[in-house]
């Protein structure tokens, strides 16, 4: 999740007062990479898959199955396997050449929790249709080498969170107490984050600049037994360690809520993340606006996370949660303090709205982490209409932008990013400015985490301008963590063959990006989708424009309104396509489809990569389970579920249990049948049968 570097870390006092000097070498720091690369032409499409993982103590023995805080350990005994070193290839995000022909081994990462790894390819994937077959035997090979450096207990696994994370009692190994100096929380230790000064810094100054604990709450699921209203039984309203046990006297923890308190209740989720390489600068500006509507879906469609802290909760999807988990927004910026001297606790949501800020900048509408707020590309398709009309920018860094060259979006889009303070800065770094480093401008972006992310070529290399898509969820199997990122990568490739265009106004990205939290979204909610994704040129406009659109003044061409150009469609409609009265779209597995047919790839090769497209197809049409309904579906049917919405520790090993048994069969090949738990057919599929020489498809039954 970002760079590490080392050195004396700035309390939050002391790092505020060099916020502005970071910003300003940042900006400089950009524009020396844009002035360098703005040009750079022909790059490889290359693109790279991030798995995160959780890892987990487990004995059939143990009462309890357990987090293991041995990151560090693990890490090391990757560093120090020879095989791994000399055959290995690579470090996070692309930043190796491709080495021709060889095939290097995985890279291994640490995250911010102490349980949690980071696994990439060695060499990133390249334009070959073949290659796209190898990515699951990789990631089976990345889980394979992470078991391989672990105790025999422990276990490498791809659940989103650890259901019991923050429940009183023990749940991690080593067990620490909670409430430390760093993260304040009630509920877990310092201990529980990457002990790397980044991360606790990073946890402790979220927390101060804000001015009290985050607070991550998310609504409980009411089961017929579960109380209403439900107060969340495991909050200690006495505890005086910090000022901040204040905060759950304030208010902070309302009823019906499962109530957390720390930056792991978020950044300890797991995700699948994608980065493309594009061939140039214009390409990754299209790539990133057309994949930004596709986020919601896709979040959606991969939900699998029902529960937290020992609770099921009435949402599917992880996002909002790590949203809150380092939303440093100060009260003023959130809208809630008047900031008088008599006055100024007062803590009324949005009640003060109007009032003149005091002491911040800007009341600020959104987290650091959530759905991007800008269209950066030069289509000519782009609207003004659909930009953000709440977009903060900070006009003077636009100013030096523009100033240095850099376009009007473009500009924009930095300038929005780089409304936020620096939250870890390190003493050393700001002794000189190197105009041949990034650290300053990564500062800025690396902690700007937005659902797609724009990235220049890192200073001084040969990378060229990426685009990195963020919001799936971490998948049980490898076998899913592959077929999304097959997806990911084909619909991309339709998007720039056939010149696709998915735009609709930011605001409806942002509104479906909560409709992705509802149970079961998938099937039971409507997203705002285009309705006609082919290239038909629309002339800009600017009907109903918005002053804070970057291209508002471009001459006005009578237009269809916006509002004609989506509708609310189902996931399915989305991915397997739609005959409405009101629209008749496509489907985004048949535009691939028709991708696939109008570029040459062999039978077999065809016959494999159906099989990745058919758990999305099925997955949108509800014949298969979501990660998040299947693990609903567990609870629900343990022995030891009282339908009070308790997540157990016996029901959450039962859980973690069916998991390990899940990896280890597709780690051996055996696939899904006689499964402990018939259910996962659901989830899983029994389809999953692979293609014969000939590339005819086999079923399950026969290679069982
Ligand atoms: N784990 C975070 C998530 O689930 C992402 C951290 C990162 O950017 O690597 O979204
Ligand atoms: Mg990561």
């Amino acid at each position: 999740m970002g760079l590490l570097a080392l050195g004396t870390a700035l309390d939050w006092p002391d790092a505020q007062k060099r916020a502005q000097q970071v910003r300003e070498w940042g900006i400089k720091q950009l524009l020396e990479i844009w002035n360098k690369a703005k040009y750079k032409e022909r790059d490889a499409m290359l693109w790279g898959d991030e798995v995160e993982y959780l890892v987990v103590r487990y004995s059939n023995e143990a009462p309890k199955v357990l987090l293991s805080l041995r990151q560090a350990d693990i890490l090391k005994a990757l560093a120090a396997d020879e095989e791994l070193a000399t055959k290995g290839g690579g470090v996070p995000d692309l930043q190796v050449v491709k080495p021709q022909g060889s095939n290097p081994l995985p890279v291994f990462h640490p995250e911010f929790g102490r349980f949690m790894l980071e696994a990439t390819p060695g060499k990133p994937w390249g334009i070959g249709f073949k290659e796209l077959l190898d990515v699951e035997s990789d990631m089976k090979t990345r889980r394979r080498i992470a078991k391989e450096h672990m105790e025999s207990e422990e276990y490498p696994i791809t659940l989103t969170t650890f259901p019991r994370l923050g429940v009183p009692g023990v749940f991690t190994d080593p067990y620490y107490p909670p409430s430390g100096p760093k993260l304040r929380s009630q509920f877990v230790p310092d201990e529980i984050a990457n002990p790397h000064i980044r991360f606790p810094t990073l946890a402790a100054n979220i927390r101060w600049r804000r001015g009290r604990k985050v607070q991550v709450n998310v609504p409980v699921f009411h089961d017929v037994n579960t109380p209403n209203p439900w107060k969340d039984p495991t909050v200690n309203y006495d505890l005086h360690n910090w000022p901040e046990d204040d905060d759950v006297r304030n208010g902070a923890a309302p009823d019906n809520f499962i109530h957390m308190d720390g930056m792991v209740f978020g950044m300890g989720s797991c995700c699948l993340q994608i980065t493309f390489q594009a061939k140039n600068i214009t390409e990754g500006r299209k790539m990133y606006d057309q994949l930004s509507p596709l986020g919601p879906i896709m979040l959606a469609l991969t939900a699998a996370t029902p529960i937290y802290k020992g609770f099921l909760a009435d949402t599917d999807v992880r996002w909002n949660q790590i949203s809150r988990a380092v939303d440093d927004r100060t009260a003023e910026e959130l809208g809630e303090k008047v900031s008088t001297v008599l006055d100024n606790i007062t803590k009324t949501p949005s009640a003060n709205e109007h009032q003149p800020l005091k002491e911040s900048r800007w009341r600020i509408p959104k987290s650091r982490y959530a759905s991007n707020s800008t269209y950066i590309s030069t289509d000519p398709r782009l609207r003004p209409e659909y930009f953000d009309p709440n977009l903060v920018i900070d006009e003077s860094i636009k100013a030096q932008l523009l100033e240095g060259g850099m376009d009007d979006l473009l500009a924009t889009h930095f300038a929005h990013l780089f409304i936020r303070d620096p939250i870890v800065i390190f003493n050393e770094d700001l002794e000189e400015l190197d105009l041949t480093k990034a650290d300053h401008f990564e500062n800025l972006q690396s902690t700007n985490w937005q659902h797609m992310r724009f990235k220049p070529p890192p200073a001084g290399s040969d990378i060229g301008w990426r685009v990195e898509f963020r919001p799936m969820e971490i998948q049980i199997t490898d076998f899913e963590n592959a077929a999304f990122s097959v997806f990911m990568v084909l619909i991309t490739r339709a998007i720039l063959s056939f010149d696709l265009n998915f735009y609709i106004p930011i605001v409806k990205v942002d509104e479906n990006m909560e409709t992705a939290h509802a149970r079961d979204a998938v099937l039971e909610k409507k997203f705002y989708f285009r309705k006609n994704p082919f290239p038909n040129r629309t002339p800009r406009s600017t009907v109903g424009s918005n002053a804070n659109s970057p291209i508002a003044s471009r001459p006005a061409t009578p237009v269809s309104p916006v509002e004609d150009e989506y509708a609310l469609m189902t996931v399915d409609e989305v991915i397997n396509g739609s005959k409405s009265e009101e629209h008749d779209f496509p489907g985004l597995i048949p535009i691939v489809e028709s991708y696939l047919d109008s570029v040459n790839v062999d039978v077999q090769t065809r016959c494999e990569l159906s099989t990745y497209l058919d758990l999305i197809r099925k997955r949108a049409s509800g014949e298969l389970w979501t990660a998040a309904k299947w693990i609903r579906h567990f609870v629900a049917s343990h022995p030891t579920y009282k339908r009070d919405s308790v997540v157990d520790d016996e029901i959450t090993k039962g859980l973690v249990s069916a998991v390990i048994d899940i990896g280890e069969r597709e780690q051996a090949g055996r696939g899904w049948k006689g499964l402990n738990v018939p259910e996962l057919a659901r989830l899983l599929g029994q389809f999953r049968g692979g293609c014969g020489s000939n590339g005819v498809k086999r079923s399950s039954d026969e290679i069982n």
